[in-house]
Order: structure tokens, then C-alpha cells, then sequence
């Protein structure tokens, strides 16, 4: 059995053409049935669905042999275990479906050059703490880091932070909460994990797979 851990919405719709490459189709449809375990047209391949930041975990410890998840959610997981290498994961592939990028937002009345170029310390909230670190560790920047796991947003409004670092996709959100968008960290996509050990004991079906979705890889520019 091959079990491929996935999260419900944006990566869950945008996977169906690489799976289906793959000859895999998912039989039932996550946002009409309650199921964590959706089987799929080939009796050895099954769907897990957790949530996105839980992906690399399922996958390290083999609750799934291989699974899919934003760049984002893999430095930060990686982050934690000293590298994706050293969690037993193995990255063959950026997907690049499920495209977005990282960025500082700030209040729109926010003077953010100045408080960067003042060298003053800047208080920063997100969910993804590893990458808005090393981000103003590079600039030289001091930041009091505040970690929060959703709704960041929030956090310059109510006066919790001067900034916040999070996934900008059409800049609506944004916009909607009366912020901006000040820096552009990274570009992020979503990348195929496989678990090392189950690469090795069940290694003819997982190539399959990952070269099924090698050659169904959208193309690179654009988006
Ligand atoms: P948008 O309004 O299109 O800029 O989307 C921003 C909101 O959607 C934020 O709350 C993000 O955390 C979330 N978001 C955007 N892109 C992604 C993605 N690829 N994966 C997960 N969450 C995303």
C-alpha cells in the first residue's frame, strides 16, 4: 500500500492533474464527505488528508509514504530537525503548483523603511517564524518574534505587532485588512516529500509516481 498524505483545498485541487498522470484518481471528494482516508482507482494507493503544516510530519514518521506541501511549511519543519535530510525526507520535486510567495505587510500608516533603517527592534508576528527569521537576520534587523498559527492579519490592527510575515497569494487579504505589502521575502510552491526509508522498501511504485508527476510538472514561467 502507498499512502500519499495531502491537505483539502488549494494543493488538494491543483494535485488532480499530476495524480491522474500517474493513472491515480481519487474516489471520493473531501469537501463532500467527512473521511480522512479517501481511496483512489488503484486498490494500492490511498489518500491521507491532515492539514497542510502536518504533512512532513506524517511523512517522517511514515504515517504516509510520500506527500505533498508548500515550500514554506517544509523550511519550517526542517528548521526544527536541522534539515529536511536529517527528518528522513527526501524533496525530488518542486511541483510548482499551489504557487504563492512569503512577505511583510504592515499597516498601511506604518512608516516600515524607517523603523528598518533605524536599526530599531521590530516586532514581528507569524506562523512561520524560521523564515521571518533568517529573513531579517540577513538585513540586520532585530526582531522580537511573536508566533502565531492563524488570522496574522490581526496582529498589526490590534497593536500585537508592527508587521507580520505570511502567505500573499492575490493581495486581497490584505488589502481587505487595510495592509501592505512592504517586502517580498520568497517565492513558494508546493514540493512532492517522500520518506527515505519507504523510498527504499517500496521503491518500484514510489518512482512510478514521481516520475508520473515529473512529467505533468506545470511550466515555469508564469503565475
Ligand atoms: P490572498 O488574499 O489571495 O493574498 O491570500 C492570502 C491568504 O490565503 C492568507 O491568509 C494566506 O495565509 C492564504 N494563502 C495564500 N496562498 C496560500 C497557499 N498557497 N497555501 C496556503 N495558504 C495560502
Amino acid at each position: 500500500m502507498i499512502t500519499l498524505a495531502l491537505s483539502k483545498g488549494r494543493i488538494f485541487d491543483e494535485i488532480m492533474p499530476l495524480l491522474a498522470a500517474a493513472g491515480i484518481e481519487v474516489l471520493e471528494d473531501p469537501e463532500k464527505s467527512r473521511k480522512l482516508i479517501l481511496a483512489t482507482n488503484q486498490p494500492d494507493v490511498r489518500v491521507v488528508l491532515v492539514r497542510a503544516s502536518d504533512v512532513p510530519t506524517y511523512v517522517q514518521y511514515g504515517g504516509a509514504d510520500m506527500g505533498v506541501c508548500g515550500k514554506d511549511t517544509l523550511i519550517e519543519h526542517s528548521a526544527e530537525w536541522g534539515g529536511a535530510a536529517r527528518a528522513g525526507l527526501f524533496l525530488p520535486l518542486d511541483l510548482r503548483i499551489a504557487r504563492c510567495r512569503v512577505s511583510v505587510a504592515v499597516r498601511s500608516d506604518f512608516d516600515y523603511e524607517h523603523a528598518v533603517r533605524q536599526g530599531a527592534r521590530l516586532r514581528v508576528a507569524s506562523k512561520y517564524t524560521a523564515i521571518a527569521r533568517d529573513f531579517f537576520a540577513t538585513k540586520g534587523v532585530h526582531v522580537d518574534m511573536i508566533k502565531l498559527y492563524g488570522s496574522m492579519e490581526l496582529a498589526p490592527l490590534t497593536g500585537l505587532a508592527d508587521a507580520i510575515v505570511d502567505l500573499v497569494s492575490t493581495g486581497n487579504t490584505l488589502k481587505a485588512n487595510h495592509l501592505v505589502e512592504v517586502e517580498r521575502i520568497m517565492d513558494i510552491s508546493s514540493h512532492l516529500v517522500v520518506n527515505q526509508a519507504a523510498l527504499k522498501l517500496k521503491q518500484a511504485p514510489l518512482r512510478r509516481i514521481i516520475d508520473a508527476f515529473a512529467s505533468a510538472i506545470p511550466p515555469a514561467e508564469g503565475g
